[in-house]
């Protein structure tokens, strides 16, 4: 089972990954998270992403198809995958299909997360991350059981830098812009889409979505 999770930033895309790695063993792949330990190994792939990540933008299709492709062969022996954050623009998901045919491990599922824009500037507000082990929180929703402290390794918690809210607004044009023909793309092939209200608690979206995908 590899399923697409689709969405706007702060849709919830993330956390509901994390929940189908726990309870179906699907390995989360996020393009976000990839790059995130990329800016924190302080590695050149990370010091070019950073500069776009912090205004916003997207980060060039080849830097994201290399991380992307290394990290689907480490899927060889797993049950199967969600993807988060990745298809974001057209050439990406023309390159995703070239290489999950090679591999013959086609997309079962894209899940397209709605949730709307007053919402998610709410929820980008309040998102908080550990700075050593990239847990997320958010302050409304899911707070930490101490205010700042990670609860899975006690390190402090901090903003995102993109989460701002002028680049929240930028993040919003891109994904509107560039990601949600990605959408109409999957809608006109044979994959099946299906669209899941986010706007409700967390284990509500995580029924739906595994009810939808047969889990
Ligand atoms: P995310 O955590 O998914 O919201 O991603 C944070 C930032 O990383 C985005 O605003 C982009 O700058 C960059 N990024 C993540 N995934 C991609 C992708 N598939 N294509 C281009 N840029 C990406």
């Amino acid at each position: 089972m590899n399923v697409i999770l689709f969405g706007p930033p702060g849709a919830g895309k993330g956390t509901q990954g994390d929940l189908l790695a726990k309870s179906a063993e699907l390995r989360k792949i996020s393009t976000g998270d990839l790059l995130r330990e990329a800016v924190r190994d302080g590695t050149p792939l990370g010091q070019e992403a950073k500069r776009y990540m912090d205004a916003g933008e997207l980060v060039p299709d080849q830097v994201i198809l290399g991380l992307i492709k290394e990290t689907l062969a480490e899927t060889g022996g797993q049950k199967g995958f969600s993807l988060d954050g990745f298809p974001r623009t057209l050439p990406q998901a023309r390159a995703l299909d070239v290489m999950l045919a090679e591999m013959k491990r086609p997309i079962s599922a894209v899940a397209m997360l709605d949730v709307n824009d007053e919402s998610i500037v709410k929820r980008l507000g309040g998102r908080w991350s550990c700075q050593q082990c990239g847990a997320v929180y958010n302050q409304f929703s899911d707070p930490p059981k101490k205010t700042g402290i990670c609860d899975k390794c006690g390190y402090g918690l901090v903003q995102r830098k993109d989460d701002e809210p002028g680049t929240v607004q930028r993040r919003l044009d891109v994904y509107r812009q560039q990601t949600a023909p990605v959408l109409e793309y999957y809608r006109k092939g044979v994959t099946p889409v299906h669209t899941i209200s986010g706007d409700r608690p967390i284990e509500e979206v995580q029924f739906d979505l595994r009810r939808m995908l047969g889990l």
